[in-house]
């Protein structure tokens, strides 16, 4: 399957300097782009989702996240059904240029389906390390 890999886009990016390059954002093999949703200002991640080309485009073109739902396989504007629209403030690619961090706004009070602000309101009890991790 490497023969059909689909195009990326290319776009100016700027980096923390200040300079500018030019980026290539390559969709995966399935076609999604993981993207890492953060609320600008407090900087709480909000949730992890996954756009194709046309969410990518729409995106930018209206300034309010859509993703690709890969349970329902369709287009999802976020917030079509709760009203709880994500409106984005800044979109940065990362290293390998095979991912977005997606700043936004909540205009409305959550991000998360379940009413909680971000998906991530869950912290794992004693899953983590109890220990320093051993010298190899
Ligand atoms: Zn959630």
């Amino acid at each position: 399957m490497t023969g059909d890999k689909k195009p990326g886009v290319t776009l100016e990016a700027r980096n923390e300097d200040g300079s500018t390059e030019q980026v290539t954002i390559e969709f995966g093999p399935d076609g999604l782009l993981p993207v890492v949703v953060q609320e600008d200002g407090s900087k709480t991640v909000l949730l992890v989702a996954f756009m194709n080309r046309e969410a990518f485009d729409l995106t930018r073109q209206t300034g309010l996240a859509h993703f690709w739902s890969r349970s329902r396989q369709q287009l999802w504007l976020k917030g079509a059904t709760s009203g709880d629209y994500l409106k984005v403030t800044s979109l940065a690619v990362n290293c390998e240029e095979n991912s977005l961090l997606v700043m936004v706004t909540l205009l409305g009070q959550a991000a998360c389906h379940t009413g909680h602000k971000s998906c991530y309101y869950r912290e794992l009890v004693a899953a983590g390390p109890t220990q320093p991790a051993e010298p190899v």
